[in-house]
């Protein structure tokens, strides 16, 4: 489906090559063929697309920040156009991508050893495990630095782990879940590799779920689990190593709420230009124009915040400061947009595959009511718009709000 004005108004796709924008085409092309249309099911019947597997490890999307793949060079620029895309299309897929390759995949490679990142990352990048990221507790989410009380006991060669996870996008089927634990001995956070099914190792997948339901998250328990020392990640020294992580993987969710806004924009103009009310399609009405300008206006802004923050990673500046702007800016921005797009649609735009009322030739899958229960999550998790704010405001003021 062609919009009537690409969303990529200033043309902002032109700072990738030409190999990565003929990439970013065949990644579309599987998207729209593959997992767009299949979207809306797979979210009412909240299951994540496992059977996607070989086809997003064939196709190279399991890259982070520190795999090269066989298909394109792996900048963070490409990554965040992918990520975008992948959203585009359908936002549980790119979480269920984003935990195991952004999250998973690079705490391994920031935090493991030489030969911890030689084991695991060929098998992740290949697709052939399937991994998730456990830092979220049931009592402490946003003050996981502080508050994080899973607990880590060395005994001899080996580790004890007790505690609870929650919200663990892909924990009950991950054959690799990363358990952040303090260490009782030194109160310091570390990672381990806890590799399922272990005995003391329990996940429930969470029910009735409203956003991102395409994404199977689960409540983990973990009860006198024993993780060998060798599976503990080597080079993580406390949670100041885990920040580290989460600034890598934090400008990829900005792209992905990126994608969300534009996914939902999408849904709005192919909605507008074909319903008609008063005798006219509603793409006439000047109110619904100024919707569809503010919303594209949003988009544009935040497509030059997400293009130059990836570009300063590249360049090996990113800071904290500039991931959580990035962050806290594009889902505030998406926020409005889904609200604007979801509104343009109407009462149609409640329901999954509302704009099959209309009888026009949209295809499955524009489904505006996905998208803006989908932002709801993104809004939240990797740090709440308030938390990445609070960042900032650190940055400005010296003083942190939050401790
Ligand atoms: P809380 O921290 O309880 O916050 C509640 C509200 O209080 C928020 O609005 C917050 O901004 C506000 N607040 C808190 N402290 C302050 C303060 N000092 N000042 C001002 N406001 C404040 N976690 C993982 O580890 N792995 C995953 O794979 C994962 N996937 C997720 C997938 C989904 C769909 C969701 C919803 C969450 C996921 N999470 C995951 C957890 C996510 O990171 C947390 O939900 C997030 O960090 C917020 O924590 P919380 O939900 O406990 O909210």
């Amino acid at each position: 489906l062609a919009p009537v004005l690409e969303a990529d108004f200033y043309r902002f796709q032109q700072t990738l090559t030409d190999t990565e924008q003929r990439a970013l085409g065949r990644i579309r092309a599987f998207l729209d063929a593959e997992v767009r249309p299949f979207a809306d099911d797979h979210w009412e019947q909240a299951r994540s697309p496992r059977h996607l597997v070989p086809r997003i490890a064939e196709l190279g999307l399991y890259a982070n920040a520190f795999e090269r793949t066989r298909h394109f060079d792996n900048s963070a620029l490409f990554r965040g156009w992918v990520a975008m895309e992948i959203s585009r299309a359908d936002p549980s897929t790119a979480t269920f991508i984003g935990v195991h390759s952004g999250l998973a995949m690079t705490a391994i490679a920031v935090g493991g050893s030489e030969e911890q990142r030689a084991e695991w990352m060929p098998k992740l990048a290949a697709g052939e495990l399937i991994a998730a990221f456990g830092l979220t507790e049931p009592g402490h989410g946003s003050d996981t630095a502080k508050g994080l009380e899973t607990t880590a006991e060395r005994r001899g060669d080996h580790w004890v782990l007790n505690g609870a996870k929650r919200w663990i996008g892909n924990g009950a089927f991950a054959d690799l879940v990363v358990i952040w634990a303090r260490d009782v001995a030194d109160d310091q956070v570390k990672g381990f590799l806890v590799r399922t099914p272990t005995p003391g190792f329990s996940a429930t997948t969470i029910a009735r779920k409203q956003s991102l339901r395409a994404v199977e998250n689960a409540d983990i328990l973990l009860e006198d689990v024993i993780v060998a020392e060798n599976d503990r990640l080597q080079r993580i020294g406390g949670f100041r190593d885990v920040a580290v992580v989460l600034r890598l993987t934090r400008a990829d969710v900005a792209w992905q709420a990126l994608g969300v806004a534009v996914g939902a924009y999408e849904c709005a103009v192919a909605y507008a230009a074909h319903r008609v009310q008063f005798g006219k399609p509603i793409a006439s009405y000047q109110l619904v124009q100024q919707k569809l300008a503010d919303a594209l206006a949003a988009i544009t802004a935040s497509t030059a915040l997400c293009v130059r923050v990836s570009q300063l990673q590249d360049e090996g500046e990113q800071t904290d400061q500039q991931a959580a702007m990035a962050k806290a800016f594009v889902t505030a921005r998406m926020r409005e947009v889904v609200a604007l797009a979801r509104e343009i649609c109407g009462g149609n735009g409640i329901q999954l595959g509302g704009h099959e009322q209309l009888g026009a030739d949209i295809p499955p899958g524009y489904s505006v009511a996905r998208y803006f229960a989908d932002a709801e999550a993104v809004y939240t998790f990797e740090g709440t718009y308030d938390m990445n704010s609070l960042i900032v405001g650190r940055a400005i003021t010296g003083i942190a709000a939050f401790v």
